[in-house]
């Protein structure tokens, strides 16, 4: 692969979101070998080196790009498709528990590329995508994926996401709910044993994981701790640790997971994971919503980073994360979309405000709702983190990745410019992006995605959804035919006591 040449902008705003917090009025940023070289007033003047290119900053705010710290690419055929389910109905829709035959490698490819698109154009530079794969993941469905990403441009790091337990034993009460024949075919739909699914770790590590000069990376996801069996649990944190890799785990999204910790382990999930060994720092839990004090001190005391999704959280009726106790208690926070089925967009900007905004509602107390600052932080340096790339990335200084979104300060969202940060969070929606810079390459300028034709891939992939509408109405009718023992479960759940409540009522 070519290495990016060297650029530098010049004579921009640039907020670094840095240790020392730079908001430099008037400054230049040299990009050398993808890398951030210098920064600074009048750093582009005083480089040693002949610049391939530069872009004139003025008027433009450089800062570093957003970090959609969590994401399901497959997902993304999806955006708009369903009415508001809570999370165990609409993952009917999302991964049918009776699926068979395998995901088509031009379409994983395709649809990858739909979201990478809309992420770019609104100066989003890296995204964590804890991928799935319907109904079990092979190599060819993980190298469409990551050629996608490696095609586009954006920073990727990328999980296979693969539970292999049957259907019902993930749930409560589902088992005695569900007819004898749906538990049969329950029983008889494809899995796949922790062998298989290791060998296919084994590839996507060995092809992808450093790949394109390190903007591709590898990491593990269980979905969630009752969707695995206990021994490719421990075969997923043996790989985390051995590689430094990220660990994505789904962990008290919904009541009904709270209730289903307490039904099947006797205890939270969080305190399961840790009670397994398998808490650690590499660990970005995702969601936690229903989590007591006891859980929060767990994440705390392991240096878990958590993924707050808070447009999905509403879209599914999930309930409210309790942020300010995580933030209190020092638990890292990144912000994601989550899948463009539970979003319906990958508008990080706007996940931005809504996590802004949503934690009036947990307190009277106006000292404890989100900062501008801090929100900004999980956007950026929060996703940093939890990919394992923390003093790397997610913020710009000499040395780090030079991932970097240029946004018009001519727009509506900063005219009259009163507040930056806050105007960021609370105005920008990402219309204002004007360039977005991965690893020192400008990938889209002008209205334009700079690497592939957009154009193209669009109306491939309305090609490729009409010719599979007969497999997608056999999964709708499939969805409704189960949809009343799920409601029923899950009303159940919701009428039990769980010592707390995450939702208005
Ligand atoms: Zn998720």
């Amino acid at each position: 692969m070519s290495v990016a040449a060297s650029l530098a902008i010049l004579g921009a705003r640039v907020l670094a979101l840095d240790d020392a917090d730079h908001d430099w009025a008037n400054a230049d940023v040299v990009v050398e070998g993808g890398r951030i070289a210098a920064i600074g007033p009048d750093a582009a003047r005083n480089w040693p080196r002949p610049l391939a290119r530069t872009i004139d900053g003025r008027g433009l705010l450089a800062m570093p790009g957003l970090i959609n710290a969590h994401f399901h690419s497959p997902g993304n055929l999806m955006k708009g498709s369903l009415p508001g389910y809570p999370l165990e109905i609409f993952m009917l829709h999302e991964v049918p528990p009776l699926a068979s035959g395998g995901d088509a490698s031009r379409l994983a490819y395709v649809r990858t590329m739909i979201g990478a698109l809309e992420m770019l154009r609104r100066g989003i530079t890296a995204v964590h995508d804890d991928a799935y794969h319907v109904p079990v993941a092979n190599v060819e469905g993980i190298d469409a994926i990551m050629q996608a990403y490696a095609d586009v441009g954006i920073r990727a790091t990328v999980a296979i996401d693969q539970p292999n337990i049957v259907e019902y034993e993930k749930y409560p009460y589902l088992a005695e709910l569900l007819p004898a024949e749906e538990r049969r075919a329950m029983n008889a739909a494809p899995r796949q044993s922790t062998e298989e699914l290791l060998v296919l770790y084994a590839h996507l590590i060995d092809r992808w994981h450093g790949a394109e000069g390190g903007r591709l990376a590898a990491a593990v996801s269980c979905s969630a701790p009752q969707r695995v069996t206990d021994d490719y649990f421990a075969g997923l944190s043996d790989l985390s640790k051995r590689h430094d890799l990220p660990f994505n785990i789904h962990i008290l999204e919904t009541k009904l997971q709270r209730v289903l910790g307490r039904e099947k382990f006797g205890k939270s999930l969080v305190q399961h994971v840790h009670d397994l060994g398998f808490l650690d720092e590499r660990m970005m839990v995702i969601h936690a919503i229903w989590i007591d004090d006891v859980d929060i001190r767990l994440l705390a005391d392991a240096r878990c980073t958590v993924a707050h999704n808070p447009v999905c959280n509403l879209r599914l009726g999930s309930g409210v994360m309790p942020y300010r106790a995580l933030r209190d208690a020092g638990v890292p926070i990144c912000l994601g979309t989550d899948e463009m089925n539970t979003d319906d967009s990958v508008n990080l900007w706007f996940v931005a405000k809504t996590a802004a905004l949503l934690h009036t509602l947990a307190s009277p107390d106006y000292a404890t709702w989100p900062q501008p600052a801090e929100i900004l932080h999980a956007a950026t340096r929060g996703g940093a983190r939890a990919m394992r790339r923390e003093g790397r990335l997610g913020q710009l200084a000499v040395g780090g990745e030079a991932d970097i979104a240029l946004l018009d300060l001519d727009t509506v969202a900063f005219t009259p410019l009163n507040d930056l940060k806050r105007q960021l969070v609370h105005c920008e929606d990402g219309a204002s992006v004007r360039a977005t810079i991965v690893a020192g390459r400008v990938v889209y300028e002008h209205g334009r995605i700079t690497t592939v034709d957009e154009a193209a891939l669009r109306a491939e992939m309305r090609e490729l959804m009409a010719a599979g509408r007969a497999q997608q109405q056999a999964a709708a009718r499939e969805a409704a035919r189960l949809e009343p023992y799920y409601r029923q479960m899950v009303m159940r759940a919701a009428s039990e006591d769980v010592g707390m409540n995450r939702w208005l009522n």
